[in-house]
Parts: structure tokens; sequence; C-alpha cells
């Protein structure tokens, strides 16, 4: 059998309709964020990075370096086991009672990534709560439906950020089942935030536990970093708030938050975490030092925010559409994958602005877009030459105005 002809065939598929992935291959440059050197086929040359997940830079703040080069200097590299076989460092207690902390929870639990700990937290819950249903936003993230998925339980899907036909599908069903509702707060694509305080309110009226993703929001909002929920002040009537280490803190690792019941039955069931190496006690250590510290600043956050309304409102002067959100997610939809591959491809070779096409299944056929995250170490003159190179592009590419 040709394996690699299956193969082929189906990666040529891929092309053929745009959606094929180029990767760039970026080298950080420590202390020049947001500026990367992109290794490309004619030699090495920098960038500014537009669309990093590391969204205040703290992967290269002083202080989270310290912590990490300081705890592998004490520990070395690796965890050394799984979290039951000589894999719980201390370093691991510490960070999991700072996010504990962070979200006004009685424990927390770590996980490899944000992806394993939604995957192996949903599975866990709805498989083994009997009968449970499963009530999931129509844009939850990937990892939360294959955990949906894989843990068998039944599934709703109610219409996204859509609390009366949540409390419909909620109604229709049985009473005494248990109800888990799981959603996010911030959306990563369209950069819309849930009506957290609606749903926690039709959920608890049905008796069914929250579920919140708080990845995308996580050292961005709240006074102390703990995501909308904490803006809102609702974070103690969620059940369980899931977030990452690997974006707005800058390291790498998931995690759940909740009762010490809730965690000690995920710990004690979920093979995501039982059958895994632990995370490496650096990056605890390096994690706990950016909670920490954006735990006790509101400076990243106030100029995070500053930098993306500036961002918004070039792109408002120059006419260039871009999607209305109240987060620091600034979408610009192109609405064609070759199109968008074609911007992205552009900005790249010719003004060293690096920016992903964001295409399907990340996003919706017809819905392809370039997605800029600003950063508080984007600059002023930064902003306005990507907002010249996007003009630029508008004019040669004849690509549609906003109406003013
Ligand atoms: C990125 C992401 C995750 C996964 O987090 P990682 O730490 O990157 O694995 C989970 N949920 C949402 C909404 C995400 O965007």
């Amino acid at each position: 059998m040709d394996f690699d002809a299956l193969f082929t065939t189906q990666l040529d598929a891929l092309k053929a309709e745009g959606n094929y992935r180029y990767f760039a291959e970026l080298e950080r440059k420590c202390g020049k964020f947001p500026k990367a050197a992109n290794h490309g086929e004619d030699g090495v040359r920098d960038v500014t990075v537009w669309c990093s997940n590391d969204y205040l830079g703290m992967g290269q703040h002083p202080k989270v370096i310290a912590a990490m080069t300081e705890a592998v200097q004490r520990c070395g590299t690796g965890a050394g086991g799984t979290r039951n076989i000589s894999g719980t460092n201390h370093d691991h207690l510490l960070l999991e009672a700072e996010l504990a902390d962070l979200h006004g929870k009685e424990a927390a639990l770590l996980f490899t990534s944000g992806y394993v700990s939604n995957w192996a937290a949903l599975s866990t819950l709805g498989s083994r709560l009997p009968d449970c249903v499963i009530l999931s936003d129509a844009g939850n993230h990937a990892s939360m439906i294959e955990g949906i998925r894989h843990s068998r339980a039944q599934k709703v899907i109610w219409k996204h950020n859509d609390v009366a036909d949540l409390e419909a599908k909620l109604a229709a069903l049985p009473a005494n089942a248990p109800k888990i509702v799981a959603f996010e707060s911030v959306y990563s694509m369209d950069g819309d935030v849930a009506p957290i305080r609606e749903i926690v309110e039709v959920a608890e009226r049905y008796g069914a536990m929250t579920y919140l993703d708080e990845v995308h929001a996580v050292g961005l909002y709240g006074p102390r970093g703990g995501g909308i929920s904490e803006r809102e002040g609702i974070a103690d009537r969620i059940t369980l708030i899931e977030g990452t280490l690997g974006k707005a803190f800058g390291v790498v690792g998931g995690y759940i938050t909740g009762s010490a019941a809730l965690c000690d039955f995920i710990r004690s069931f979920a093979s995501g975490f039982i059958f895994t190496t632990a995370l490496p006690p650096a990056v605890a250590a390096a994690a706990r030092a950016s909670i920490r510290h954006l735990k006790e600043s509101g400076d990243e956050r106030r100029r995070h925010q500053a930098q993306v309304a500036r961002l918004r409102a070039e792109l408002d002067r120059a006419g260039i559409p871009h999607m209305r959100n109240e987060s620091h997610i600034v979408p610009v939809m192109i609405k064609d994958p070759v199109k968008t591959r074609m911007l992205a491809d552009y900005l790249m070779e010719e003004w060293g602005i690096y920016v992903q096409p964001i295409n399907y299944p990340t996003v919706p056929k017809g819905t392809e877009r370039l997605r800029f995250t600003p950063s508080p170490l984007h600059t002023d003159a930064e902003i306005d030459r990507l907002v010249v190179a996007l003009s630029h592009l508008w004019k040669q590419c004849a690509l549609a105005h906003a109406v003013a």
C-alpha cells in the first residue's frame, strides 16, 4: 500500500482550497519583544510579530526568566515522572496554591497544557457523572469539544452566547440529570465576551454546574488578572475555572480550579492527568512568578488596553474594517482563504510584519481573517507602520473599506 500517496492526495486537496498551513520559522529574541528573527528561504531577518498569544510579553519578563533560571539550577530540567510516581515537586504545589488563590477557589490542578486540561477535565466529568449532560456553547474551543466527545456523555450545543437558547435547552432536560454548562469568557477568534453572569444565573436555576474556559482572559482582565469572572465579581459562583499558563502568563501548561472535592476527583480519575510526566519544576516556578507579578501590577494590563485602543482607532482612521468587540483581539476580516494567505505573505515579505492567516478549521469557511494581538510592548510607531502597510494593501488589492 502506498501510504504516502494517500497522505499526499489529502494534502493536495487542502492546498487547492487554500487551507494548507505554512508555519513561519521564528526565533524569539529575548528583550526585543515583539521582534523575532524569521528564518526564511532567503536567509534570516527581523520581523515584528503581530499575532502572539504571549499577550503581555511575560515570556521575556525579567522576574519570570529569573524564576525559571533559578529553578533549573536548583532542580534540574525535567520533573522526573508523572505526578503519581515521583513527579510531584514542591514548585507544582506552590503554583497550584497560587492558582487557587487567583480564582478564589479551594484547590487547583495542573496539566501539561490548557488543551489537556479541558480534554481531561471534561472527559472525566462527562464519563464519570452518571447520566451527565454537557451543554456546550457552539463557539467552544477544540479542546473542550474533544473532551466532551471522548466522555461519550450526551451533548447539547447551545447557540453562541445566547442565554435564552441555553435556558430553553436546560428546561428540556430531565430535572435530576447532572448538567454541565461549558463555555469560554473571551472567544479567541472573534474576541467577543460571554455574558457570564446571565449564564451562571440560568445554570444555577437549573442546578447545573458551570465550566468556564478563561484561557484568553487570565492575566489580562480583573484587578489581579483573574479573568473576566474576577472583573465581573462572579468567580465564586462558577464551579470550575480553567486556564492556561502559555498565553498571557508567557510560559506553558494548563490548569483547572474549583472545590477541593472537584480537583481531587479529576486528579484521581483523569487519564490525561495521571499518565503523563509532570511539567518541569522550572516551568511551574516561572509561571508562578508571572502570576504573582500580574496579581500585583496593573501596568501591563493598562498599557495593553491602551495599545489595543490605539490600533483600533488607527484602523478606523484608515477605513480598514475590523471586528468590533470588547477584548484585546483585533480581527480584520478577509473572508477568503487564498486572499488572506496572500495578504499575510505580502506583509511578511514587503514589511517584515508577521501575522498568521486564520483559516478553516480554526474559523468557519468564508470567515478567514488576519487576527492582530497588540501587546503593551508594541510601540505607537509599530502600530502606525502596521496601519500604513495595511492601507497600501487595501489600495493595491481593491479590498472593501469600512463605510464611515
Ligand atoms: C489555546 C486555547 C486552549 C489551549 O490552551 P494551551 O495551553 O495552548 O493548550 C484552550 N482553550 C482555548 C479557548 C484556547 O484558545
